[in-house]
């Protein structure tokens, strides 16, 4: 039996890892975790999901060592270093097959390609898995052989071909007989521009993952549907920092809801089939990632709004960035994103429809500043996201379609909760008066009138959109 080497990146976990339990099958294993900051900090990642990777690699490495597995850690600048590294790991370590799961963002794919290159020629097999994906993005394709650009067909799709065997859990490997190989001892972060939030709001590894989905689906899987557009209540999972770096996969998920839901995936409790709705959602946008790779170069899905004239206005951009637009629910949610690293799905699609739509600011100027901020930052979701609000995307808003901030404040946050938490500066107010707050009661409080006037910003989104030839 010859030594496997598992490279391990998003998805940091030993239970159902198709790349660890294919190697562990095979002869025993050691572990490789390519840490590649500046590459990282390009794509925008930010303290706080650098933060979160850097914990989640320690408690995987502790976990690892339960089965005398050794991850070893190499930091590399770009990319490009990789299939070089590994190469030298795997001759220094006589190591026989290199395993992976595949990562579906253009660079990583590049990367992977280049890493499957340079194995072939250096006559060290290097196995790619589908893991965190139920589909092999390119095998579920629309009757005339093309990806999918709708959601909703996707899922049904989806739903219809899922087999027994793609939700199978895959072995957590049995502990090893201990290798003369010692784990490397990881370094600390390197000094930041800016403080990662709170580490104990996130706490890292799959335990906390497991925990999580347990609560999730004991207290309020079924109250899911009802729930979980109410930023105020904790109505959804909070799994996305998790399901991101891979410290639960899709299959845990999925598994556990069918044994809340009599085994069913699509039928049955409302709130759980809903949930499950979401998980497809995750893995549609990285189906979208592979089949239309210009959104990966941050270029629109939709090719004609190319030409529409976003506005240079960076004196609003900051306002939104810093929860100053005088829309409450907008700045409160701003204001959870900086704080927690986090923010609930409902107001990332008001806070990304005001930039694009009321302030006309380029999507891709909101789209960076939350994958700065956000723990769960991930590309393919986040892209999908605003170019979905900015209806420049697959299943985009209709461009007519505008959310006015303050009917979706009294809609989503009735009594102004959520608003008085993250603005107690306009706790004061009866509740209805905090999801506009008239001037007369602000004298005293330091908090800016709105920046824009709905109407007047709506027209002007409305015209600037309509402008565009198809
Ligand atoms: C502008 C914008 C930006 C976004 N950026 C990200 C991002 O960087 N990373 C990210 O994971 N999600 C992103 N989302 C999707 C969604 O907002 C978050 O996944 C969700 O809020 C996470 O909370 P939760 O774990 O409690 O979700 P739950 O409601 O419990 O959903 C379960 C899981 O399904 C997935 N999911 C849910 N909704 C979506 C969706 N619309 N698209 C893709 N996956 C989804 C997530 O992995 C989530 O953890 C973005 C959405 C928008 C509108």
């Amino acid at each position: 039996m010859k030594r496997q080497l598992v490279w391990l990146r998003s998805d940091l976990r030993i239970d159902d890892n198709s790349a660890l339990a294919a190697a562990a099958a095979k002869g025993p294993v050691i572990a490789v975790f390519l840490r590649s900051i500046p590459q990282w900090q390009d794509h925008g990642h930010g303290a706080n999901k650098l933060d979160f990777w850097a914990r989640g690699v320690t408690a995987v490495q502790t976990a690892l060592s339960g089965l005398n597995i050794p991850l070893l850690h190499r930091d590399i600048e770009r990319y490009d270093q990789a299939p070089e590294t590994l190469l030298e790991v795997a001759r220094e370590y006589s190591v026989e097959q290199l395993h992976f799961n595949y990562e579906y963002a253009l660079n990583e794919r590049h990367r992977d390609q280049a890493v499957q290159a340079a194995f072939k020629q250096a006559g060290i097999a290097a196995h790619g898995y589908h893991d965190g994906v139920a589909f092999a993005p390119g095998s579920l394709l629309t009757g005339k052989g093309d990806y999918y650009g709708v959601f909703t067909p996707f899922a049904k799709a989806w739903h219809k071909q899922v087999s027994a065997d793609q939700l199978a859990l895959r072995a957590t490997p049995q502990v090893q007989a201990a290798l003369n190989i010692k784990s490397d001892p990881l370094p600390a972060l390197p000094e930041l521009a800016s403080a990662p939030v709170d580490g104990r709001l996130w706490p890292a590894g799959e335990n906390a993952a497991a925990d999580n989905l347990a609560r999730f689906l004991r207290f309020r899987g079924r109250h899911y549907n009802a729930q979980r557009d109410l930023p105020k209540v904790r109505g959804t999972s909070e799994l996305s920092p998790y399901l991101a770096l891979g410290m639960i996969s899709y299959r845990q998920c999925l598994q556990a809801v069918m044994s809340e839901n009599g085994g069913h995936l699509a039928d049955g409790d409302i709130g759980l089939t809903t949930w499950v709705n979401e998980l497809i959602w995750r893995e549609f946008y990285q189906h979208v990632a592979v089949g239309f790779p210009q959104v990966c170069r941050y270029q629109p899905f939709q090719e004609h709004t190319k030409q529409l004239a976003w506005r240079d206005d960076d004196k609003g951009f900051q306002a939104w960035c810093e929860g100053r637009t005088g829309y409450p629910i907008v700045d409160a949610a701003m204001r959870q994103l900086v704080t927690t690293g986090w923010m609930h799905n409902r107001l990332r699609m008001i806070t990304a429809m005001f930039l694009s739509k009321h302030l006309l600011i380029d999507w891709r100027r909101g789209e960076a500043f939350f994958m700065h901020h956000l723990v769960d930052g991930e590309f393919c979701a986040n892209n999908g996201g605003w170019q979905w609000a900015a209806s420049t995307g697959t299943d985009a808003a209709p461009y007519f379609r505008i959310f006015n901030p303050t009917t979706q404040s009294t809609r989503f946050d009735a009594e102004g909760e959520f608003i008085a938490h993250w603005l107690p500066e306009l706790a004061h107010l009866p509740a209805k008066a905090r999801h506009a707050p008239p001037q007369d009661l602000l004298s005293d409080v330091a908090y800016p009138a709105p920046i824009v006037d709905h109407k007047a910003a709506r027209q002007r989104a409305l015209e600037a959109f309509k402008s565009l030839s198809k």
